[in-house]
């Protein structure tokens, strides 16, 4: 933002003497915003809008004795600049050279091919959503995958909403609203963005009873805590964080039987949620079909985490309670959307027609191994150096990644990647640079260094990673 409270840093006190007054009228600014060719395209009434915002923006700062610039010139540039912003667009593909590959700022899981094939079909025309092509009559919007999912988990019967969060408050309310919920105080987790166990189960009408201890919670304890009131045992999967050392939680399959004996039902949110082991072993968590083998009674897990499609929230299980759930007015509020939907069907077939691991993008870069990590890493340096001249120094080093997302937290991925700095900018400077190119590029700083970790990179974010150094070292940027 060129010129923005110009004077700041130099710390003086020269503004003090621009008044309000000193502020261009918004006729004279809109005057002036006319002759631009590129503000054309915006209607005239949003135009104003703006002028007037940024005119008692610098208003406000005035009065609150914080510098300010006053000049026509600023007003018209930082305008053109706001303006141009907005009609660039601001969702946008950016590379990750995080090495976090389920990174939740980052959009989480990519798109397999197939999945975004789907997706593209079914966005750009009409599609059997809620269609029955066999008999010409209404359909079901989870048809479309309640068969693979339960191919998939050995489940009954499932259901899809819009995220996990959604699945859990969904279960949670068809299933014991108004009853005692008996929970691990090992479980009591919080995922992040609000999303605290207590809170969730406030929300559903049910109470929260809470068992054990922060280490240890046996079934006996589960057991002592069975009221007549009791609705539900939940387990929660402490998808975040690893309690480690004294620690053991009550054996699933124990809890089962409890829960059966009582006619309540077991419920799991796996959080994550895999469909399939990696074969290296550095997956610890159980899948869907060996939780539901073990006894539970509803599973819960999300779309965009280890499973690789888009944002969605699986409910599987057994049918008789599955069938509560259906009629539920939040069934229809957490209703998954038919982009989200064809991207779930898409990334399932994968699984039971194709190679997860090479066709489901997450699976393949946890999967990677380090050998060729390695050998991208050196290859991407090579065609770096070629391309920036003096002061810029690219480097091949070892680095950590993580699977991220709230998934496999105490699991460390060795990776590679680039330490990169270049003379006269320091750590920061060059982060932002690379996070203002065309097409942004996400690194982390490290000791005054640049690292770009290989791990997430797709095959054609190599040529943007390109186009980010030229550009960098032409200093342009966006
Ligand atoms: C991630 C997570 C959630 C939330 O899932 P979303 O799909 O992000 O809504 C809920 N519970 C657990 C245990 C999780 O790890």
């Amino acid at each position: 933002m060129p010129g923005l409270w110009a004077d700041r840093r130099r710390g003086s006190m020269k503004s003090k003497q621009v008044s309000l007054r000193d502020i261009p009228s918004v006729d004279l600014i809109m005057n002036h915003l006319a002759k631009e060719v590129v503000l054309q395209e915006f209607e005239r009434p949003l135009l104003v809008e703006k002028v007037r915002g940024l005119v008692d923006e610098v208003r406000e700062r005035l009065k609150n004795q914080q510098t300010a610039e006053v000049s026509l010139e600023y007003f018209v540039s930082e305008l053109k600049e706001r303006l141009a912003a907005m009609g660039r667009g601001s969702l946008c593909k950016v590379v990750n050279g995080t090495g976090v590959v389920l990174h939740t700022n980052l959009g989480r899981a990519p798109l397999g091919s197939r999945a975004v094939q789907r997706v593209y079909e079914v966005m750009a025309g009409y599609s059997n959503l809620e269609y029955q092509l066999s008999t010409g009559e209404r359909g079901s919007r989870y048809s479309h995958v309640v068969d693979k999912l339960c191919a998939l988990t050995g489940a009954e019967d499932a259901i899809v909403v819009n995220n996990n969060a959604a699945a859990v408050l969904l279960v949670l309310s068809a299933l014991a609203r108004g009853g005692e919920v008996i929970v691990s105080r090992g479980q009591l987790v919080e995922i992040g963005g609000s999303f605290r166990v207590p809170d969730v189960l406030k929300e559903s009408g049910a109470r929260l009873v809470e068992v054990g201890t922060t280490n240890k919670t046996h079934v006996r304890d589960y057991a002592g805590a069975l009221t007549e009131n009791t609705a539900a045992i939940l387990k929660v999967h402490t998808s975040n964080y690893r309690v480690v050392g004294f620690t053991s939680q009550a054996d699933t399959k124990e809890l089962a039987a409890l829960a059966q004996q009582h006619k309540l039902p077991l419920i799991e949110d796996l959080g994550s949620g895999t469909l399939r082991r990696l074969p290296t072993g550095i997956w610890q968590e159980p899948t869907v079909r060996e939780c539901l083998a073990e006894g539970v009674d509803v599973v819960t897990f999300s779309g965009d985490k280890l499973l690789g499609a888009g944002q969605a929230g699986v409910i599987a299980g057994k049918r008789k309670y599955l069938e509560k759930l259906k009629g539920h007015p939040l069934l229809r509020a957490f209703r998954i959307d038919k982009l989200s939907l064809a991207a779930l069907e898409g990334t399932l077939l994968d699984y039971l027609t194709g190679d997860a691991a090479k066709d489901i993008p997450v699976h393949w870069m946890l999967e990677r191994p380090l050998v060729e990590l390695k050998k991208t890493a050196e290859q991407l340096a090579v065609r770096l150096q070629t391309l920036t001249k003096g002061g810029w120094c690219v480097e091949v080093v070892p680095l950590v990644s993580q699977a991220g997302g709230g998934t496999l937290p105490a699991v460390a991925f060795d990776s590679f990647g680039l330490a990169i700095t270049v003379k006269g900018k320091s750590a920061a400077e060059l982060e932002k640079s690379f996070r203002q190119q065309p097409v942004p590029v996400i690194v982390r700083i490290q000791a005054e260094q640049v690292l770009l970790d290989v791990r997430c990179l797709l095959p054609e974010d190599v040529h943007h990673i390109e186009a980010a150094c030229k550009g960098i070292a032409e200093g342009v940027q966006e």
